[in-house]
């Protein structure tokens, strides 16, 4: 037994890129390339311009050709991420209750979010135990149903469809899912996301593909004169998306980034082509811990275990912390599990920009690692 010190991971083990985090994930060299390419010309000019307003145009006809976006969807945009959409939702999305499928940490903070909103109903939150998602029950009291594509925090992703019956708006946080997993754009009303994870950029940008419907939501909401802060107004955010701006001034570098993520999707064959990424690592990363001694999925039900965020426990054995802190000395980094869950676990992150030969390298380097525990 050697000293977790002084243990040496070998070098051809190692995986070339070591960024496995759920977000801020991997950003690849190619995108770095792009925008030092066009730094001179582009950073630090004005949003309200052509060059900034292009790319902000690129960005949503993009979208809407990788998620194959039915006529009348609308690609909208807007600062402060997923977690101010949440807020901008319980003011124009739901009209008077909402129904939550809770099942993890993000799931239930929107939850949260409509239940502390004064000006709407208690919402129905149907809650499962992390590793597994419940279903969805249509009401006739709701009108918006929040289902979320991947919880991110356990590593459980759930199919989107309508539920059977339901009339209301269907909202799904994809915050973690967008790009990643396959998606049928006709069973969603609104799909938002944060650009940090599968799109390979940094935070701090929401984006919202909304359907006729939605849209319908968020401008009868308005013209009910339900006091919102401009900042959480869909209105607004609707009307600037609609003229390849946002409201306030975005991070220039943040959309860079995420246009050039989302041309490398489109140009290799779309979201066939990202989701496979995925689900090729994933394919790898469960492979090696069904077979492994000391690891296996934390999710049971192979049909719920991600494709985008692999959550893998450890035997008593085998202390997961010391593992992702022996991986961070060497430059893999972010493999510890989510804080809260408090399980003996790694945390995998497999965004299409993670290369699968670095999943197994990764697989590789825990069975070395742990060879010599
Ligand atoms: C990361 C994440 C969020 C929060 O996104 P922010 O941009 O940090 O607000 C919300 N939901 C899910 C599923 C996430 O993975």
């Amino acid at each position: 037994m050697s000293s977790p010190d002084s243990l040496q991971i070998p070098e051809n083990l190692l995986p070339r890129d070591g960024r496995f985090g759920s977000g801020p994930s991997k950003i690849r060299s190619a995108q770095i390339d792009a925008l030092v390419t066009d730094a001179s010309t582009y950073l630090g000019t004005s949003h309200r311009q052509s060059t900034v307003r292009a790319k902000v145009g690129q960005i949503r006809e993009g979208l809407s050709s990788l998620f194959s976006l039915p006529e009348g969807y609308e690609v909208v945009l807007g600062n402060g991420g997923s977690t101010c959409f949440w807020d901008a939702a319980t003011f124009h999305l739901i009209e008077r209750k909402s129904e939550h499928l809770a099942f993890g940490e993000f799931s239930s903070k929107f939850a949260a979010a409509a239940s502390a909103a004064p000006h709407l109903e208690d919402p129905v939150v149907i809650t499962s135990e992390p590793g597994r998602h419940p279903f969805a029950e249509s009401r006739d009291d709701v009108d918006l149903y929040a289902l979320t594509h991947n919880e991110t925090s356990t590593g459980v992703m759930m199919p989107i469809s309508r539920p059977a019956g339901a009339t209301g708006l269907v909202a799904v946080d994809a915050t973690s899912g967008a790009g990643a997993l396959p998606v049928d754009p006709t069973q969603f009303d609104c799909y938002y996301f944060a650009p940090q994870k599968s799109f390979a950029s940094d935070g701090g940008l929401w984006l919202a593909l909304l359907s006729p419907a939605a849209v319908e939501r968020v401008e009868s909401v308005a013209a009910s004169g339900r006091w919102t802060p401009a900042f959480f107004d869909l209105k607004i955010a609707l009307d600037n998306s609609r003229l390849n701006q946002t409201y306030n001034t975005p991070a220039l570098t943040t959309l860079h980034l995420l246009a050039s993520q989302i041309e490398w999707f489109n140009a290799h064959g779309g979201l066939e082509f990202s989701a496979g990424r995925s689900a090729r690592s994933a394919e790898i990363l469960y492979s090696w811990a069904d077979a492994s001694e000391f690891a296996r999925p934390f999710v049971e039900n192979p049909e719920m275990r991600s494709t985008v965020v692999g959550t893998i426990d450890f035997t008593p054995e085998v202390d997961a912390a010391l593992v992702a802190s022996i991986l961070r000395r060497h430059g893999v980094l972010d493999t510890e599990p989510y804080r809260k869950l408090g399980r003996n676990q790694l945390r995998i992150a497999m965004f299409p920009a993670v290369d699968s030969e670095d999943v197994a390298a990764l697989c590789a380097s825990i069975n070395w690692i742990v060879g010599q525990l």
